[in-house]
């Protein structure tokens, strides 16, 4: 077996790794590490949890151990799909290079452009960033890539997702072609694939398997029943996630629940709070000191259960987290595994548990296609829902006749240990209500006195909600930045979410709004719908993909209309 003093690192570097307490490096290093260290590029399939960022960066680290930057010219740079993931490799940074002089500069939004210059300005070995922030130094004058060696690009198939490509493309022309490319994905989609054949040289491909289905340490439940109404999908589903928490009691340390929209995200921790939970929301429209806080609590074990939307999520190291729960059936079955991905880390038993109503039928398909094995199924806690039934149409369930009869209460099982009396003692009926006023974002106040779920349910998608999300889309900030790139969180997040996403009471979106862009969208984001819908897009349209930048610039604020949100059609109820 390889170890690490056999991967001729510095030996300063590895005097940190021995700090880290790693012992034998994991086979994306063994593999990646010796070719890179020769100043070969690398092309790297592997998710997050594989050990992939210390993959680069121990070899960038020895690599630019000799060498002095100059002002606004970083030796080296890193691009990664999100803050949180640029966050964790500069972290990664620190700690295996801790024993050296070499300096780095983190450029992520939500934080000062004038900080961020001055670091520049000094001259720095290694730069991290998002591509949207990267670009915006760039394009201010304050950035030459000229003087990159080695560039890292991390998490591509996110960056593909997010409809990052173009700016990816656009980074790759401004480094010099005599660099050093390591390049990582979980996934080579085709676009993926002509990326790294056009600024990839001669790499070394160096793959480790998939999780999902290597990954035995994971128990894999899906939980399927039928809503009592459709109106109540929503609903019942939290009452079920709260159910399913409760019957884990102690064993459940920590968790991630993910949900497919943020507006979801917002509503089910905040629900979840209400009934006693300690639970907090992450995504791409909450402040970056608000994320950066909720994730260290969350790291720390003073918070239970993280409430995440895929993006905000994705690449994120929490190594122990003994539960994933996916509120909604992702509608991209590889975010299925990503999410589970974030459970059974590092040898651990994980659980992974994924609630389902009958709409989700397709996309549960489409998982168990990629995963190549059935989801084990798993009865909903008896009582759960009043008046709700397993799913009788999923053959491979297996019924309980008495659970939809039951009367006893959600929390039967073992009780978390912030498990609330309050699921027990409250009729259902009421939850939504109370819900609704807590979790109520618009101006519209509801009094608590007055319990009327119908209203509430409908409130929560009403047209004046999703103009609510649309007007936080462009609140304040900078337009370009978000609509355009989505600065690897909002826009970007936005777009990965809501086309596709499949909150069981919407009607699905037309195949005629599925196939074709709409044309008032931003570039990046009609690229997304390329992604999802390959093969869809072969036809060369007008300029085809070459769209002149200055045609894509939105001059004036788009209003947000109902019929703006594909997918999100209210439900009659
Ligand atoms: P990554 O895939 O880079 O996000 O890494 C996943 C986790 O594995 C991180 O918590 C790393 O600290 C940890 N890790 C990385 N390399 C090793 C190693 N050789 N041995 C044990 N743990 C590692």
């Amino acid at each position: 077996m390889t170890k690490f003093s056999d991967l001729e690192l510095d030996p300063r570097v590895l005097q940190a790794v021995v700090e880290s307490g790693y012992e034998t490096p994991t086979p994306i290093q063994a593999q990646a590490i010796p070719p890179a260290l020769r100043g070969q590029d690398v092309l790297g399939i592997a998710q997050t949890g594989t050990g992939k960022t210390a993959g680069f960066t121990l070899p960038m680290i020895t690599l630019l151990g000799q060498g002095r930057a100059r002002a606004r010219m970083p030796r080296s740079l890193v691009l990664a799909p999100t803050r949180e993931l640029a966050a964790q490799v500069a972290e990664s940074f620190d700690k295996y290079a801790k024993y050296t002089k070499l300096t780095k500069a983190l450029l992520i939004g939500g934080v000062s452009f004038g900080d961020q210059d001055k670091l520049i300005d000094r001259g720095v070995d290694v730069l991290i960033a998002t591509p949207g922030r990267l670009l915006d130094h760039f394009e201010r004058g304050k950035l030459l890539l000229t003087g990159v060696q080695i560039m890292v690009v991390d998490e591509a198939d996110r960056m593909l997702d997010m409809g990052f490509i173009p700016d990816i493309e656009r980074i790759f022309q401004m480094t010099p072609k005599t660099r050093q490319t390591l390049f990582f994905s979980a996934t080579m989609a085709p676009e993926i694939e002509r990326i790294t054949n056009a600024f990839l040289n001669n790499p070394a491909k160096v793959e480790v398997a998939r999780q999902a289905t290597t990954n035995t340490s994971i128990e894999q439940k899906l939980f399927a029943f039928t809503p009592t109404r459709k109106d109540r999908s929503f609903t019942e589903k939290r009452a079920v996630l709260r159910a399913l928490i409760s019957a884990e009691g102690e064993s459940l340390t920590n968790a991630i629940v993910f949900c497919n929209r943020k507006m979801d995200v917002d509503v089910v921790a905040k629900s979840l709070k209400s009934h006693g939970f300690h639970a907090a929301p992450i995504h791409g429209d909450l402040d970056q000191s608000v994320r950066t806080k909720t994730l260290d609590e969350f790291r720390d074990g003073s918070l239970r259960l993280l409430i995440a939307s895929d993006v905000a999520a994705r690449g994120l190291d929490i190594p122990a987290v003994s539960h994933v729960f996916n509120f909604d059936v992702p509608s991209h079955p590889e975010d299925y595994v990503h999410r589970i991905g974030r459970t059974g880390r590092a040898g651990r038993l994980g659980k992974a548990f994924t609630i389902s109503v009958p709409s989700d039928e397709k996309y549960l398909g489409a998982i168990e296609n990629l995963v190549k094995q059935p989801i084990p199924r798993g009865e909903v806690p008896a009582g759960a829902i009043e008046g709700a039934s397993e799913n009788s149409d999923r053959p491979r369930s297996s019924r309980t006749p008495s659970s939809s009869s039951s009367s006893r209460g959600a929390g039967r099982g073992p009780r978390g240990r912030d498990a609330a009396p309050r699921t027990e003692s409250m009729p259902h009926d009421a939850i939504p209500v109370i819900e609704q006023i807590e979790t109520e974002e618009t101006s519209v106040v509801a009094s608590p006195a007055t319990p009327q779920p119908e209203r509430a349910e409908r409130t929560e998608r009403s047209p004046s909600n999703r103009g609510e999300r649309g007007s936080q889309e462009r609140g304040g900030r900078d337009r370009r930045d978000d609509r355009r790139r989505g600065e690897g969180n909002r826009a970007g997040e936005e777009r990965g979410e809501q086309p596709n996403s499949n909150r069981n009471e919407r009607s699905e979106p037309r195949a005629d709004q599925r196939s074709e862009p709409r044309s008032d969208q931003p570039r990046s984001e009609q690229r997304n719908y390329r992604s999802s819908y390959p093969g869809q897009y072969d036809r060369i349209l007008g300029m085809g993909d070459h769209v002149p930048d200055f045609i894509l610039r939105s001059f004036r604020l788009r209003e947000v209309t109902p019929d703006d949100d594909e997918g999100e059609t209210p439900t009659a109820a």
